[in-house]
């Protein structure tokens, strides 16, 4: 089997490392001249890194990263804890940047083949072919689709709609560790709850630093791009009477990002053809339960067992489909709610929340990491027997 991947994201460099792995010829196209990605944080939890332990990725990858070991929902003003959770060796922080390096390098050593600057135009997935603009066309068994949430391979072959603004706006930075608010434990994963806004901070494990995303409820994007850099006064209008050690923090980053947060609903089907979407391409969320990248993770690695177990394309891709649209469309979901949950802003259901955030916090995460893609595979494999 030769396999075409377009998009050198997560779910692209997961997806290619995990079949090369296998002896399966992968042909890796991104439009960018180089691998690279945006400097920011990003969590990864057990869900994902269980999996990453199996493909023998996980030490590399923690390598570069951080565990926190712990994690906090606080008051936005008094930074007061409301509830706080162990987290063990399987969370962990890192820097997008390390994140994609590593994941580069482990497909060039399992033999993956990257190709960069080349952009794919179009796909046809009855055939397998990939059009670009400037090489001429491939032609592969099976063709990933993991251009990410702007995916225009999506448009043309799948059914569904155009990605949604949210009307969240994050304001993401990164600063030095010691510019952290000066109370215990402000070097873990901390979570603020404020009126029609929150804010997560956790330490990096890079060079020292921190990153910060700050989001508002904001109906307003009129920027052509989905992230600019923004204005730190308009981030001190938008914050105000937040807690002053956490204003700080973000001041002292050098540059603050504004990034319009967008949905989009997964098609009724994921593959067309020989064509499947993974990641973001599939299944773009709102990010506050940090598992769009996780969510790109599992998708990878549940292709790539079935594709090791199950010899007929048609059934793999079949078995995929019903797996991962289930799940994601929970997890979007999910997702959504949160933020409506960490947003309340009607003085009287403030403090219910808070309640419902000491209670069933602890419960929620578990249940949301506690899930091993591994036991529901061999369900689903046991019940075609
Ligand atoms: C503020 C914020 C915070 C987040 N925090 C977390 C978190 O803590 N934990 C977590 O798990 N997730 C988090 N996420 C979500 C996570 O970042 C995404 O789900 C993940 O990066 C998606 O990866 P991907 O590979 O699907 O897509 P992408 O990373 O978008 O990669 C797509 C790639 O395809 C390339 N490409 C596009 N079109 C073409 C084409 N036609 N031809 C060739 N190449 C092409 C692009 O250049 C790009 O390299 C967060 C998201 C946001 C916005």
């Amino acid at each position: 089997m030769r396999v075409g991947v377009v998009g050198a994201g997560i779910a692209g460099l997961t997806a290619g490392y995990a079949l090369s792995k296998q002896g399966i010829e992968v042909n890796l196209f991104e439009r960018s001249d180089s691998i690279t990605e945006f400097g920011a944080g990003i969590t990864l939890s057990k869900n994902a890194t269980i999996l990453l332990r199996d493909l023998e990725l996980f030490d590399s990858i923690a390598g570069s990263g951080f565990h926190p070991r712990k994690s906090f929902i606080r008051d936005y003003k008094n930074c007061s804890v409301l509830n706080s959770m162990e987290l063990d060796d399987n969370f962990l922080t890192l820097d997008r940047r390390d994140l994609v390096e590593q994941l580069d390098l482990r497909f060039k050593e399992a033999q993956g083949n990257i190709h960069t600057n080349k952009e794919v135009t179009s796909i046809s997935p009855s055939t397998g072919t990939l059009s670009f603009a400037n090489h001429p066309d491939e032609t592969y068994d099976l063709v990933l689709v993991c251009d990410g949430i702007r995916s225009s391979l999506r448009d043309s072959n799948f059914e569904g709609q155009e990605p949604r603004f949210t009307n969240y706006i994050a304001w993401r930075g990164m600063t030095q560790i010691t510019q952290l608010p000066r109370f215990e434990d402000s070097d873990k994963v901390n979570v603020y709850y404020g009126p029609g806004s929150h804010w997560v901070h956790y330490p990096t494990g890079r060079d020292e630093m921190v990153n910060f995303v700050a989001v508002e409820n904001n109906p307003r994007w009129s920027e052509e791009s989905w992230k600019v850099e923004g204005f730190k006064t308009d981030f001190l209008e938008s914050f105000e009477g937040w807690n002053d050690d956490l204003i700080s923090m973000a001041m002292s980053s050098d540059r603050l990002y504004k990034w319009g947060i967008f949905e989009r609903p997964l098609p009724k089907t994921l593959y067309n053809g020989r064509a499947i979407l993974l990641g973001d391409a599939a299944h773009p969320m709102v990010p506050f339960l940090g598992q769009g990248g996780c969510l790109a993770i599992e998708d990878a690695y549940c292709l790539s067992s079935l594709i090791n177990q199950v010899a007929d394309l048609e059934e793999v891709l079949s078995i995929f489909d019903e797996m991962r649209n289930n799940r994601s469309r929970w997890i979007q979901k999910r997702s959504r709610l949160q933020g409506s949950f960490n947003h309340i802003s009607n003085p009287l259901l403030i403090p219910i929340r808070n309640i419902f955030a000491k209670i069933f916090m602890k419960k929620s995460v578990q249940n949301l990491h506690s899930y091993n893609l591994n036991a529901e595979l061999s369900l689903k494999l046991q019940a075609r027997l």
